[in-house]
């Protein structure tokens, strides 16, 4: 396609980079997500609400490495605070005044969190409340929506994003392993159910219920671009859980700190048993926690009763290190302040709108999904409830407005229809208005 040409053509330093460093490292990144056709973006710095890239493109970042920078790229604060902290010694593995700091915030933004334990990623956080959840029912197995992402551990692999070709009929849907290594028994830690549909997480319930520790699931899908609960589900689940004593475990790797101050839970106004979180916490370092009810946390304590599995196990060498632990409460106490939030909501607000009234002037046929910092396009008039609505969204044409979004030096969102756009705290109207003038730009192009 001509966008695709011309990216080639304003990136031609990344290709040359990403042609060595595939001899390095497959497909020369560290998280294959990151590589797409015909070669990632290969970045020399990131400023602000800018990112740069080695061909000296300057790029109107929305995109936010997944929305883990909710707070921007080398927010000035944070890294005086890093700094210093660098300089104080990076890793202790004793406890020490950061681990209350960190704690003390993330135990005030959500009313499901007592007690909170740190950790080094998204599925560290996942893996480890699944565990909990486990250990404190005496069940195996999850219920888990159908294409939701949680992770890169085994059991999260499972349907993860499985091909429309392999899932079988909606109502008893196929696990399907996305990966080579993954043992076939990680399809049986599963029960398979739809988001959006509480009906699907009932039969389950009815049928294997006394085989359940926990549903867990994405308050908003924010791996399918931004797919929001319809009225009532998240508190059906709730209820759901209560009726048949099963723990509601919410992933907030992706929605945490950043649809509301305590996330999905707050926004919604359903609280879980268990919460993981992850990404922005840490104001783009590389942190994670989980968290919930005092009586379920406590269950790690009493591991250290006997050596012989009356609690569940937490471990790690890198967790909460003073670096992540600083970040943490740098991020959620001095940076997203209320006053933040509002700011953020506001010129997320004129983004989305913005978006909508080009679509009109255009006739694109497209809609705009928007819920606190995040927002994201869709280029159709179906609402999209479900993964399986999601799958049959027009990939090339998304990738299109993609490429030429980058090529008009904005990037909305990582690079393909399963992210969403981040209004971080940095941003300001010009900012918004630039990306909104690119899309103006490119809209006349894709209605044509
Ligand atoms: N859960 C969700 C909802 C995520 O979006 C992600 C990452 O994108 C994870 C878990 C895993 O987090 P990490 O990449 O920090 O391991």
């Amino acid at each position: 396609s001509r966008e695709k040409s011309r990216y080639r053509d304003r990136t031609t330093d990344s290709a040359e980079m990403a042609d060595e460093l595939r001899e390095l490292v497959p497909a020369g990144v560290c998280s294959t997500f990151r590589a797409y056709d015909p070669h990632p973006v290969h970045a020399d710095r990131a400023e602000g609400t800018y990112l740069f890239d080695v061909d000296g493109n300057r790029y109107v970042d929305f995109a936010l490495n997944n929305g883990a920078q909710l707070v921007g790229h080398a927010h000035p604060r944070l890294t005086d605070e890093i700094t210093e902290q660098v300089q104080r010694g990076t890793l202790y593995t004793r406890p020490n005044e950061l681990l209350e700091a960190a704690a003390r915030p993330l135990i005030e933004r959500w009313e499901a969190i007592q007690q909170v334990r740190f950790t080094n990623s998204g599925t560290e956080s996942v893996m480890h409340a699944s565990r909990l959840a486990r250990a404190y029912t005496g069940c195996e197995k999850l219920i888990r929506m159908e294409g939701a992402y949680h992770g890169a551990h085994d059991p999260a692999l499972v349907s993860k994003m499985p091909p429309l070709e392999a899932v079988g009929p909606a109502d008893d849907p196929n696990p399907v392993r996305e990966s080579k290594g993954v043992p076939a028994d990680a399809e049986d830690q599963l029960l398979l159910a739809q988001y959006n549909d509480a009906d699907s997480v009932e039969r389950l319930l009815r049928d294997h219920g006394d085989e359940v520790a926990a549903i867990l699931v994405e308050p908003a899908c924010l791996n399918l671009g931004l797919v929001e609960p319809e009225s009532g589900f998240l508190h059906r689940l709730r209820e759901l859980a209560d009726e048949h004593d099963v723990l509601l475990v919410f992933d907030e790797v992706k929605t945490g700190v950043k649809l509301a101050p305590g996330g999905g839970a707050e926004y919604y106004g359903v609280q879980p048993d268990l919460v993981a979180l992850a990404k922005a916490i840490g104001g783009g370092y590389p942190v994670g926690a989980f968290g919930g009810r005092r009586e379920i946390m406590q269950l790690i304590a009493d591991d250290l009763e006997d050596g012989t599995a009356t609690g569940a196990a937490h471990y790690g060498t890198y967790n909460g290190n003073p670096l992540a632990l600083r970040a943490v409460s740098v991020t959620l106490s001095e940076i997203l302040t209320d006053d933040a939030y509002e700011r953020i909501d506001d010129l997320s607000e004129r983004l989305a709108a913005g978006y909508r009234g080009i679509i009109e002037d255009v006739g694109l046929e497209a809609h705009v999904r928007r819920a606190g910092s995040q927002g994201m396009v869709y280029f159709t008039d179906e609402r999209i409830s479900t993964f399986r609505d999601w799958s049959r969204i027009d990939e090339e044409f998304h990738e299109a407005y993609w490429l030429g979004m980058v090529n008009r030096g904005v990037f909305p969102h990582p690079h393909d229809a399963s992210q969403q756009w981040t209004v971080s705290v940095q941003h300001d109207a010009d900012d918004v208005d630039a990306h909104l003038e690119a899309f103006a730009d490119l809209a006349t192009d894709l209605a044509a």
